[in-house]
Order: structure tokens, then C-alpha cells, then sequence
């Protein structure tokens, strides 16, 4: 990346900002001024460009300032995600840390999120007796979605699984960062091993499950940006031919842990709703049922709510 240095001297942060747009673009690296605004905003301690007084925007960079700006571009040239580059990322309003290879949480996942948070407005009464609703979610990543569901139902406590050590060690971080650390249990453990879900009923019978399991269809993993094929731990993408895998398995264990009318919540590909009412007509042993699918921002079925109908 040297050869892309712009010349040294009294660069201000809109000049450095404005070189390595036009570097990024030249690559074809995409979102190429909000990569080059990030990592100038980070280094200058700010989270956004915009949110950086103009008399500092065009204030010379101190030589430290520059290469470090020049070291995290560079990574940007490799296709490194920009939530990698920065070491954090916002989710749901709450800072969490982001380590590569975890996969990073997308926009999308905070309308399951605030959907699922809506759902537990509306009946507040299926908590138990001291009103703490249990929440397992499974392949918790980098905790984005139990963090942020504690954090705004103060009075729930999860269980958030995930078969990656990395996930397992950026989720427990992250929830120390945040201090909800006395409300969640961070389990390392594989959904797809036979009997693994024991483990899981020392805690008592769950509320609610919710997960954006692994869903790519393997002929699309080949398809993925570089960003994400690069650095993100596939296992958090493939799920297996029609992506169905992990959803099968995490649907399969689910009426063993869920309370009579517990809730699943599940972040999908837009093929899978109706994949996923088909295998689970295949499957009435399960006493599940599809009740609603919702779009995600793009207008596309992304999301699925499930429910046991108490056996
Ligand atoms: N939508 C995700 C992507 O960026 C896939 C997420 C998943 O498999 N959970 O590719």
C-alpha cells in the first residue's frame, strides 16, 4: 500500500480523507469515502467524519495521526471490513468490540432485534415468576443480539451459545465492556452434536430462542464479497446446501427447551420461509408453527417468528 501514500506534509484530515477516496475508488473498494471517513474519524478519536469540528477537520495531521491512518488504509486495500479495521462497531446503539474472524453484525439483524423486543412488549406476562424472561440465542458471534436484547429488557437474562473459541471470547468481552455480565451465560457448544442441547436445560425452560444462524446456500458462499470470504469465519455463513442446516438443527432441539407458547426468532435468506414451512409440515412432531414473516429494510422476507403450540 506505500506506493498509495499521499505525499507527506501539512495534510489536514479533509485533504487525507479526500487522497484515499480517490485511491479506495481507483481499487474498486467499495463504499470508498465512508471507508476513508471512517478510519480518518477513528484515528482523530471521533466515530463519524461529520461528527468532527470543521476547524480540526482542517487542522494539519501530526505525523502519528497520518501513519496511522496510512497503516489502517492500507489494511482497507486488502478488503479488510472496515468494522475489523476500526477493532468496533455499533450495534443497537451499545459499542461492541468486533475481532476478525467474528462475524460482524449487519444493519439487518437490528430489525429482528426490535422486532423480537416487540413481541416481548406485548406480553410481558409469558416471564416467570420474578418477570426475567430466558432467552437462549444460538451462534452469538460477537453478542450484538443478546447484548442488545438485555440491555433493553432489563430484566431478561440469556444464554448465548456459539461453537467458534474466537465468538465465545469477543461475546464474553463484549458483555464485560457493557457490564451485563452477571446476566448471561456464554457457552461454548455445537447445536449440531447430538445430545449437545442438554448442557442447556440446567438453566429451565427458555422464553424465547432467537438466531442468525448460518444460512448461506453453499453454491452462493463462492459468491460472497471479498470482505466478508477473506475474513469472516465461514462457518458463521454456510448453512449447508439450501442453508437449512444449522436451521434445522436449531428448529429440531427447540421444543425440548422452549416453555408451551415460546417464541423462535430467526434471521433467514428470502428462499427460506418457504423452505422452512415445508420442512416444518414434514415435521408435526415438533408442535411448531410459522406465525409471521417480516420483511427486512429492502422489502425482502428475511425474518421468521415461530411458535411451540403447547403439547
Ligand atoms: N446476510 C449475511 C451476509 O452478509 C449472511 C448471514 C448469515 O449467514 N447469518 O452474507
Amino acid at each position: 500500500w506505500r506506493r498509495h501514500l499521499p505525499q507527506a506534509g501539512l495534510l489536514s484530515a479533509t485533504q487525507l480523507v479526500n487522497e484515499w477516496t480517490a485511491v479506495f475508488e481507483k481499487e474498486g473498494i467499495p463504499e470508498a469515502r465512508e471507508s476513508s471517513e471512517y478510519i480518518v474519524a477513528h484515528v482523530l478519536g471521533a466515530k463519524t467524519f461529520q461528527s468532527l469540528r470543521p476547524a480540526l477537520r482542517r487542522q494539519p495531521l501530526t505525523p502519528g495521526q497520518l501513519q496511522c491512518i496510512q497503516e489502517l488504509s492500507g489494511r482497507r486495500l486488502q478488503r479488510m471490513p472496515v468494522q475489523y479495521i476500526l477493532g468496533e462497531w455499533d450495534f443497537q446503539g451499545l459499542s461492541l468490540k468486533m475481532t476478525p474472524p467474528v462475524f460482524i453484525p449487519r444493519p439487518e439483524t437490528e430489525e429482528l432485534v426490535e422486532w423480537v423486543l416487540e413481541e416481548a412488549a406485548l406480553r410481558p406476562h409469558e416471564a416467570d415468576a420474578q418477570g426475567s424472561p430466558l432467552i437462549l440465542e444460538v451462534g452469538c458471534g460477537s453478542g450484538a443480539i443478546s447484548l442488545s436484547l438485555l440491555s433493553r429488557l432489563p430484566q431478561s437474562r440469556a444464554i448465548a451459545v456459539d461453537k467458534g473459541e474466537a465468538a465465545i471470547c469477543l461475546t464474553l468481552e463484549n458483555a464485560q465492556r457493557l457490564r451485563l455480565q452477571d446476566r448471561i451465560q456464554i457457552v461454548p457448544l455445537d447445536v449440531t452434536l447430538e445430545g449437545s442441547w442438554a448442557h442447556l436445560l440446567y438453566w429451565g425452560p427458555l422464553d424465547l430462542i432467537v438466531s442468525n444462524p448460518p444460512y448461506v446456500f453453499r453454491q452462493d458462499m463462492e459468491q460472497l464479497a471479498p470482505e466478508i470470504r477473506s475474513y469472516e469465519d465461514p462457518a458463521a455463513l454456510d448453512g449447508g446446501e439450501k442453508g437449512m442446516d444449522i436451521i434445522e438443527h436449531i428448529l429440531a432441539l427447540a421444543p425440548r427447551l422452549l416453555k408451551d407458547s415460546g417464541s423462535i426468532f430467526l434471521e433467514v435468506d428470502p428462499r427460506h420461509p418457504e423452505l422452512v414451512s415445508s420442512w416444518l409440515q414434514s415435521r408435526p412432531d415438533l408442535s411448531l408453527n410459522l406465525v409471521a414473516v417480516r420483511r427486512d429494510f429492502c422489502g425482502r422476507s428475511r425474518f421468521l417468528h415461530i411458535q411451540r403450540s403447547g403439547a
